[in-house]
């Protein structure tokens, strides 16, 4: 424990307790005197600009167990980053510690059985390069850098959602740091509870160290981007409405708004207009996929795309060069049932002010496999909507941050009146915070009860947090 009169590191963290920490771990203990400190306090969204007390790069479990132990101990606030990718900036915080887990990246897939286990911090293109080898996948992001925990945890959605069901589906089980520095596993067999909890419940219950997965034979893939100018969103939209509802599940596409990048098969004097476009990726028989994909072709003048036969994990790394870390992030989200026409006259309205090459809307389908998994069966609770959909505003310059945040809370607005009550956990934003019943729906009460049986001091809050008992 911390002595009374002891010089801190920081804001709450001696230097007695940092010096015998850093002769237990197997990992690195950096405090605001380490010339890494910067470096690694640090998250994605740029906008964030914490400085905790102590981040512990963890090298295992046992690491793992003693960042949480010392958290709880010293009464300090607990972040815990895989992928940094949270837009509230979740994986850090002022004056507390900060359970680093981008060390802990390992990926072991067992080919015969259609598994895979990822170390609490991998990423998916950690998993994906992995899984790759053996001609299988599951569900994950579609930006290859995030954190494959944070992702699962709160339910994960990605090209391959309408087929394989969402990220959290298809997990089989969880090694967890609990709250009392206790490992335990989760699955179906064992901690039952925690598991229903685990999947999209975020990371409101332990420090998750390894996710088991199970996998599904996806190896080459036909799809990729297909952009349309802006004047036809209104029909396009209307046309992918119908198109994505009678689609075979191995197609995934989603719909977004987007100015033009300065890509090699977009025309020139195209970059930096303002279109809509499809991201494509069937993962049936890729011979296929030409046909599959057609109908969208021939939908509308198409302004430009780069649609053909690749490998999953390189239409699932295809966007990261638009989004260094770094950049400004603030977001907001919706679940939609149905695509209505108002729906559809409010995404026309805004859609086309998206303010910068970086900031997106996109509409994901997240209809089939994800919809024969019952309401109450996970901690995910929209299993009845059709589309996850994400405004998210992300820029480089932070004295544009108020025309952003603007953009993103407007359109918003205007889309909510004809959304569900609740988002996707993991595409909210800090002031969401009062939407968390809503985002859960009827699995609220049973999460505060398993938070109050696992985490019953809320040590794990820094998260859309679950309150212990309700
Ligand atoms: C550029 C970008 C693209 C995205 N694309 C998608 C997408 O395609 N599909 C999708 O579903 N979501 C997507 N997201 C949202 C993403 O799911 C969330 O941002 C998620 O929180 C990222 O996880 P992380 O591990 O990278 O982030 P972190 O900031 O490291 O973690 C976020 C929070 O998750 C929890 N957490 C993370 N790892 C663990 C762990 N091992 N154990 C316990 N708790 C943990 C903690 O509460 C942590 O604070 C995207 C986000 C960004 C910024």
């Amino acid at each position: 424990m911390a002595t009374k009169n002891s010089t801190t590191t920081g804001n709450g963290l001696s230097e007695e307790r940092a010096g015998a920490l850093r002769e237990s771990l197997r990992g690195e203990l950096i405090d605001p005197a380490h010339q890494s400190y910067d470096e690694a306090r640090k998250v994605y969204n740029g906008m964030i600009d914490k400085r905790p007390a102590a981040v512990l790069q963890c090298a295992d479990a046992a690491d793992v167990m003693a960042a949480v132990r010392l958290a709880g101990e010293d009464g300090l606030d607990l972040s815990v980053r895989g992928g940094a990718h949270s837009v509230p900036g979740f994986g850090t915080n002022d004056g507390g510690v900060v359970c680093d887990l981008s060390s802990m990246r390992g990926i072991r897939v067992d080919p015969e059985n259609r598994t895979v286990r990822a170390e609490g911090g991998a990423t998916w293109g950690d998993l994906d390069h992995a899984t790759h080898a053996f001609g299988l996948a599951t569900t994950g992001g579609i930006i290859s850098t995030t954190g494959v925990g944070g992702l699962t945890l709160g339910g994960g959605f990605g090209h391959l959602t309408r087929g394989c069901g969402l990220s959290c589906d298809n997990l089989l089980s969880a090694d967890v740091v609990t709250a009392d520095g206790q490992f335990v596993t989760a699955s179906e067999k064992e901690n039952e509870d925690l598991f229903w909890a685990l999947r999209g419940g975020g990371g409101n219950f332990g420090v998750v160290t390894s996710l088991e997965f199970g996998l599904h034979p996806v190896g080459e893939v036909y799809g990729g981007p297909i952009f349309y100018p802006v004047d036809q969103a209104g029909e396009m939209m209307a046309f992918y409405r119908e198109f994505i509802a009678d689609a075979p599940e191995q197609l995934g596409a989603f719909f977004a708004f987007q100015i033009a990048p300065p890509l090699p098969f977009i025309p020139e004097d195209r970059h930096g207009e303002t279109m809509c476009l499809i991201v494509t990726c069937w993962t049936g028989p890729v011979e296929e996929g030409e046909k599959m994909i057609a109908p969208l072709l021939e939908a509308a003048p198409v302004a430009a795309e780069h649609v053909g036969p690749m490998p999953y994990p390189a239409l699932n790394s295809a966007f990261d060069a638009l989004l260094p870390a770094g950049l400004q992030h603030y977001w907001k989200a919706d679940f939609v049932e149905e695509l209505t026409d108002d729906a559809i006259a409010a995404h026309v309205e805004h859609g086309p002010r998206v303010p910068c090459v970086e900031a997106t809307m996109h509409l994901y389908p997240i209809d089939g496999a994800p919809h024969r998994v019952a309401e109450d069966d996970t901690a995910f609770a929209y299993r009845d909507a059709n589309f996850a959909c994400v405004i998210a505003g992300m820029w480089p310059d932070p004295a544009h941050n108020e025309r952003n945040t603007a953009w993103v809370r407007e359109y918003w607005e205007a889309i909510h009146l004809h959304s569900m009550s609740g988002g996707y956990v993991n595409f909210m934003s800090g002031d969401d915070q009062d939407r968390i019943r809503d985002n859960y729906r009827g699995n609220y009460d049973r999460l505060a009860e398993v938070k109050h049986r696992y985490d019953p001091e809320n040590l794990f809050r820094m998260n859309q947090n679950i309150k212990p008992g309700g």
